[in-house]
């Protein structure tokens, strides 16, 4: 197995075992509110099966070789890059969201909005990290099935999990959110001030 592929299966380790304690509080928390759409839980299903089923197969078997391509060695470093700050932009996502996060869309009891830390800068670093992952993806596996698709179904999941994350943060936090938003970038920074 060549080194970048190597690099992806490190780095999807990483998020799980950064993701372990909030998804063991989550499981225990009381939720008050969910706003999982059908189109959203097929999504993420989806985004499932491009960011672990297909690199698995292609990990393990020669099925998908005639979907192979081929970048320069940099490319592939390049995306060892992307791969690292999407890790860092996701461990500080997770060190500030703390009890908050949660897979879908949901308002727990005692939900706190949270705007400091890297909640500071941007609305959405856990989908920032997403974005750099989906990139990175495209140069550490060079097959076209295994590598790109990631970031061809992460966009129309973006697009509407923003819509339908600020629409129940507005519904939930009111003016208090609206202003958050004002003074905001969604997965870039609107100012690097704070
Ligand atoms: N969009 C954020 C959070 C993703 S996790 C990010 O990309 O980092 C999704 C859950 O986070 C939702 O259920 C929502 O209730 C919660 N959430 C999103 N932004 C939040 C915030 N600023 N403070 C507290 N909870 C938030």
């Amino acid at each position: 197995m060549d080194i970048f592929i190597l690099v992806y299966w490190a780095a999807l380790a990483a998020e799980i075992v950064i993701r372990y304690p909030l998804q063991k509080k989550w499981k225990a928390a009381k939720k008050v509110e969910q706003r999982v759409s059908r189109t959203e839980r097929t999504l993420l299903s989806l985004l499932w099966v491009v960011m672990f089923v297909l690199p698995l197969i292609y990990s393990l078997t020669n099925w998908l070789d005639f979907a192979d391509y081929r970048l320069p060695a940099w490319l592939g470093w390049l995306g060892v890059v992307l791969m690292a700050g999407a890790l860092l932009v996701f461990a500080r996502a997770h060190i500030d969201l703390k009890a908050n996060w949660s897979p879908s869309l949901e308002i727990f009891e005692g939900h706190t909005l949270v705007k400091s830390g890297i909640y500071g800068y941007i609305r959405h670093p856990m989908y920032a990290s997403q974005w750099l992952w989906v990139l990175a993806q495209i140069f550490l596996i060079q097959n076209w099935l295994a590598g790109p698709v990631d970031l061809l179904l992460f966009i129309p999941f973006y697009i509407l999990r923003v819509r339908e994350e600020e629409k129940m943060m507005v519904d939930t936090f009111g003016e208090e959110y609206r202003q958050y938003r004002q003074a905001t970038g969604g997965v870039w920074p609107k100012s690097w001030k704070r």
